[in-house]
């Protein structure tokens, strides 16, 4: 009886046995298998292809002999054949925005309103137009994909690359001034800050009745998600340049020393920490950032005293958060001189010029596009997209922004009436 009771409790054992190996050949089999070295570069060769980046494509594709690696590299090398180059310095449309309206009850119906009617769009506004931007194929290239400096011991010039992009698409340079989240506009439906979230991704905070959300509430992350699902948007990657001032502090951190009472200085350095942390995180998101000078000054009429003092403040203040920069952008699109090139004997470009600056960019919306390439800078003329300029599109009197997209079909005439309410 003991005997047959051993051996049936072995015969158990033995299926048991069976089972677990069996199971485990299973569970092997099913185990998702790691993606090979070369299936990853396939991936990236793919992406750096539809940005437009065909030399990385290609040295991602070296040495792969699968069907989709040749059919890519086929694919590459017949599109190569057929770029369009552009390096001519007038012909880089450029559009800008300032912070995007959240929630246009608040933002229409706030002590600001007309401000904010005249100088911003809302979300919606700003989807349909990137959406119609897109299909009528602008791709977005950054300052530095077009403007490169090259030293030579002390003296620097500015050169203009070749951008090369298949027929039909266009270069087109996007920008954000203000990316402060200024005091003045607590409360009124604008995003609070920029931040990391837990993903790696730069989202938004947005405090709508003492509730703070995540999302995607300005413009930065609003085009990393486009970018995402539309990555031949992007010319290698590149996104945009925001402008920064500095008195209230960058990307909704309160971070400006001079600004902050003694009490709130530890504040302000926690601040500083975090604020250099998202702006690391932009920069490497596909964005630059430029000088705003610090106090919005107007920079046509501003002395050169104030002019230099308030440089200052911004290379104290703001450059080592967000890195050091030769972009400027200029404060109410009020230039340092006219339309004639810049030279030496203009004190304000000399000044600027000395302390780093050598791409400037002001606004004009007469004309699609306006540049001008001196041997030591490049300047640019940013079209403002804002109420404004949709109002003057609808009365007919400047038709600029028709290249880019449609006013009728992305203005939200409905939300802009509570302004006059
Ligand atoms: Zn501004």
């Amino acid at each position: 009886m003991k005997k047959l009771y051993l051996g049936l409790i072995s015969v158990l054992v033995l299926i048991f046995g069976a089972f677990m190996f069996i199971r485990q050949i299973q569970v092997k089999k099913t185990a998702p298998a790691k993606p090979s070295a070369n299936s990853i570069k396939l991936v990236a060769a793919k992406k750096a292809a539809d940005q437009y980046d065909y030399e990385r494509a290609l040295t991602l594709l070296k040495g792969q002999s699968s069907k989709s690696a040749t059919t890519l590299r086929n694919s590459i090398n017949s599109t190569k054949k057929e770029l369009v180059t552009w390096n001519k310095p007038d012909q880089f449309r450029h559009l800008f925005f300032h912070s995007l309206i959240v929630d246009p009850q608040k933002a229409f119906k706030s002590k600001s309103a007309r401000g904010y009617a005249d100088y911003m769009v809302t979300i919606p506004e700003f989807n349909k137009i990137i959406d119609q931007v897109y299909k009528n194929n602008y791709v977005l290239v950054g300052l530095q994909d077009i403007i490169q400096t090259d030293k030579d011991g002390k003296k620097s010039t500015v050169s203009i690359n070749n951008i090369k992009l298949p027929k039909g698409k266009k270069p087109l340079i996007l920008s954000q001034d203000d990316v402060s989240y200024y005091k003045y506009m607590k409360g009124d439906g604008f995003a609070k800050d920029l931040f990391i979230d837990k993903n790696g991704e730069i989202k938004n905070h947005y405090v709508d009745g003492g509730k703070s959300q995540v999302g995607n509430y300005d413009l930065i992350p609003i085009i990393d998600q486009f970018v995402k699902k539309h990555p031949d948007f992007s010319y290698h990657g590149s996104k945009g340049t925001i402008a920064l001032t500095g008195y209230n502090g960058v990307l909704g951190y309160r971070s400006s020393i001079s600004q902050s009472s003694k009490k709130d200085l530890p504040a302000t350095k926690t601040a500083i920490k975090k604020a250099t942390t998202v702006a690391n995180a932009i920069k490497k998101d596909g964005w630059t950032f430029a000088s705003h000078s610090w106090g919005h000054i107007n920079m046509k009429e501003s002395p050169l005293s104030d002019i230099q003092k308030d440089n200052t403040l911004w290379m104290k203040e703001v450059a080592p958060i967000v890195g050091k920069t030769n972009i400027f952008i200029d404060p109410f699109g009020a230039d340092v001189g006219g339309s004639e090139p810049y030279s030496e004997s203009n004190a304000k470009y000399k000044y600027l010029s000395q302390q780093g600056f050598n791409i400037f960019c002001n606004v004009d919306a007469s004309k699609p596009s306006w540049g001008q390439l001196g041997d030591k800078f490049y300047r640019n003329a940013r079209i403002n997209v804002d109420g404004i300029r949709f109002q003057s599109d609808l009365d007919g009197s400047d038709t600029v922004l028709r290249q880019f997209f449609n006013t009728k079909q992305v203005i939200d005439q409905k939300d802009r009436k509570l302004v006059h309410k």
